[in-house]
């Protein structure tokens, strides 16, 4: 058993973070406070490949391994979570869906712009404003006009929307199939009929926003569906799966920024005579948070390196998404605990992070989802194992 990151994967990991604590970090609290990342910044990240950091060469991508592509997101999220969610959702679920299911043509139309940067971001569409866990309530359809389809209804929540070139909308093709009766298409942000509003109004993560999208009669040649008619929900589970590593890079990330914060502020400040760091109850809420981190760092790496074995990873996944996205809600809730009244002012960073941090239970399928994918395979085939 080899515990180590490769030579690459380690230059890798040094690379993104000294870009991240010079660019990215500095900036986390105006990009909250203003819920704007500066457009500037997504350009600086393409020469690196984190714009297209699944997307293959061949398609001016970064061609990268699952776990070098969790490194990246992890060392995003560390220096700001929104951030981290914008490049999550473009690489992980846009720029994915094509990866796995897009034609050459499709391919060669949609990804090199995507990862370059020479264009802008990409989407995934799944959630309605009816449903959202339970994915066989959507109501979007699209039909057969002569060689088009036309699609109609709307979507909610969807990230990047507002900034993509093109959003992968999932739309039912034959109602009367069930879960073989969906369909994936790449819609063009520009096509007529298709309205974003403007961004939902959230608690935080400012640095990511999310649209509902409306589609009136929105006509696209027959080119634009994605993948196989008729399985579009088996090719979303399998895109949300390889997503799933992501949120739980990305949920790393945010926990080990707010546990340096708190290191730092339990060695500054001072109460009964002694800094805090000296205090019991201040080292177990430090010892939980570094010791729960290791352990979710090591999930979403094996998960990921399953991934890369080519072996299945569904539970593995589900069980870093739940994992770590809990454990970032509770490193985060202790850092604010550690800095007292300081944690739950915006002028300090845990409290942006603690807000980022409450998402990541809740996008790309909520804890009670995680749970109830990783029962159904443990019922199948047993716990988790190292193989
Ligand atoms: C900031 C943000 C960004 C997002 N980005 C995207 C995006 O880019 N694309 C996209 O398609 N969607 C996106 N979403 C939507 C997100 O994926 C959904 O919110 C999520 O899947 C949950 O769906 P829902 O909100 O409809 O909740 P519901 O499905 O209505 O669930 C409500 C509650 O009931 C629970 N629940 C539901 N069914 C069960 C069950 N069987 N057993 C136990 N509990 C259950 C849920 O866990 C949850 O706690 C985003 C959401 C947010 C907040």
């Amino acid at each position: 058993m080899d515990f180590q990151l490769s030579e690459e994967q380690r230059l890798w990991r040094k690379t993104v973070h000294d870009f991240v604590k010079k660019e990215i970090k500095p900036l986390a609290q105006e990009i909250n406070e203003n819920e704007q990342i500066p457009p500037h910044l997504l350009k600086k990240m393409a020469p690196l490949g984190l714009l297209g950091m699944s997307v293959p060469e061949t398609y001016s991508g970064a061609e990268l391994d699952a776990i070098s592509s969790a490194i990246a997101i992890e060392e995003i999220a560390w220096g700001d979570g929104g951030t981290a969610l914008t490049i999550e959702a473009h690489n992980e679920l846009g720029c994915a869906a094509v990866v796995y299911f897009g034609s050459e043509d499709q391919k060669k139309a949609y990804l090199p712009p995507a990862a370059t940067g020479e264009g802008n971001l990409s989407s995934l569409a799944l959630t309605e404003p009816q449903a959202g866990s339970d994915l066989r309530g959507i109501q979007t359809s699209a039909k057969k006009d002569g060689d088009d389809w036309v699609l109609q209804g709307s979507k909610a929540w969807i990230t990047n929307a507002g900034a993509a070139d093109f959003i992968v909308t999932l739309a039912k093709t034959d109602p009367d199939q069930g879960t073989r009766g969906m369909s994936m298409f790449i819609v063009p942000t520009d096509v007529k009929g298709l309205t974003i509003a403007p961004p939902e109004k959230k608690m935080g993560a400012g640095g990511t926003h999310s649209h509902e999208v409306r589609y009136e009669n929105v006509r696209l040649p027959q080119e634009s569906l994605l993948g196989k008619e008729g399985e579009g929900l088996q090719q979303t589970l399998h895109v949300l799966d390889g997503g799933r590593i992501s949120v739980g890079a990305l949920s790393v990330g945010i926990a080990q920024a707010a546990l340096e914060e708190a290191l730092a502020y339990a060695q500054e400040r001072e109460s009964f005579g002694k800094p805090l760091k000296d205090h019991q109850a201040i080292q177990w809420l430090v010892a939980d948070a570094a010791t729960e981190i290791h352990a979710a760092r090591l999930m979403v790496y094996y998960a990921a390196w399953l991934k890369d074995q080519g072996k299945p990873f569904t539970k593995a996944g589900a069980a870093a998404k739940l994992y770590a996205t809990e454990m970032a809600e509770r490193a985060a809730y202790s850092a604010i605990q550690i800095h007292g009244s300081y944690g739950y002012s915006r002028e300090y960073p845990v409290e942006a992070m603690y807000k980022a941090a409450r998402l990541m239970t809740i996008g790309e399928g909520t804890s009670e989802i995680q749970r109830l994918v990783i029962a159904r395979r443990v019922f199948e085939d047993g716990p988790l194992q190292i193989p």
